[in-house]
């Protein structure tokens, strides 16, 4: 499979990542990317940057060594009635929002308090992507998950970082799988993000594509193969809520 899209990246701006932006488009340049997603956290995450660095995302141009930048976010969800840590108004004006769960932000709750958290973030009109929704610290009802995605259009992730042996989210695994089984199953396409934080890892979705070879995933349901596609996507899917 060749993705030809990066829809999760941090910069230094994370403050929990080493590359620049620069280093990283260059890198997705160089892999033979046509798109990067610029998501660093948002700034309930600690050590990461301010409301200005993202209302002023927009100096930096749509283009850069061929490669479109999307300029983005990686929110986090912040209570179970999946409110945000940034204001509608500026979200509007962002390119792509991923709410995710992250343990600094958030203590898990009980699956359906998770559940909820993550069906009411997807409900919000200006998130495009769930994040990493196997993470194993946050039990998920994903019958529930997936309905959420269908009616409001929210892309659910499959995310590499997840899956790389002793990570933050390690024993993913098995609701990935199940995650995946369940979109081939339902006809529903998901994303895949690198969750890079550092420029090395851009575009590098491996495990990701290892599992998905291991239960014939096709394809055609991963956006990411057809940046053309996944635009559209998230755009039809912005009116789906209003
Ligand atoms: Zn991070
Ligand atoms: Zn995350």
């Amino acid at each position: 499979m060749k993705i030809l899209a990066d829809t999760h990246t941090h910069s230094m701006a994370s403050g929990h990542a080493y590359s620049t932006i620069q280093e990283n488009v260059r890198a997705a340049a160089e892999k033979g990317l046509e798109l990067i997603a610029l998501t660093d956290h948002a700034p309930a995450m600690q050590n990461t940057t301010s409301h200005a660095f993202f209302a002023n995302l927009h100096v930096i141009p749509d283009e850069l060594f061929g490669v479109r930048i999307l300029k983005g976010i990686e929110l986090n969800i912040m209570d179970f009635e999946g409110a945000v840590d940034m204001d509608q108004q500026t979200l509007s004006r962002l390119q792509l929002s991923i709410a995710s769960l992250h343990i600094p932000c958030i203590t898990p709750g009980t699956k359906e308090e998770n559940t909820r958290a993550c069906v009411c973030a997807m409900e919000n009109p200006f998130v495009d992507i769930l994040g990493h929704p196997g993470d194993p610290r946050y039990p998920l009802d994903y019958e529930e998950i997936f309905k959420a995605a269908k009616r409001t259009g929210t892309l659910l992730e499959v995310n590499n970082a997840s899956l790389v042996p002793g990570g933050f989210r390690a024993g993913s695994d098995e609701n990935i799988e199940r995650i995946l089984r369940m979109a081939m199953k339902e006809d529903v396409p998901v994303v895949v993000g690198s969750d890079a934080h550092f420029y090395t890892g851009i575009g590098d979705i491996f495990y990701v594509e290892r599992l998905m070879e291991k239960i014939g995933f096709p394809a055609e349901l991963v956006l990411n193969t057809d940046p053309g596609k996944f635009l559209y996507t998230i755009k039809r899917n912005k009116g789906l809520k209003k």
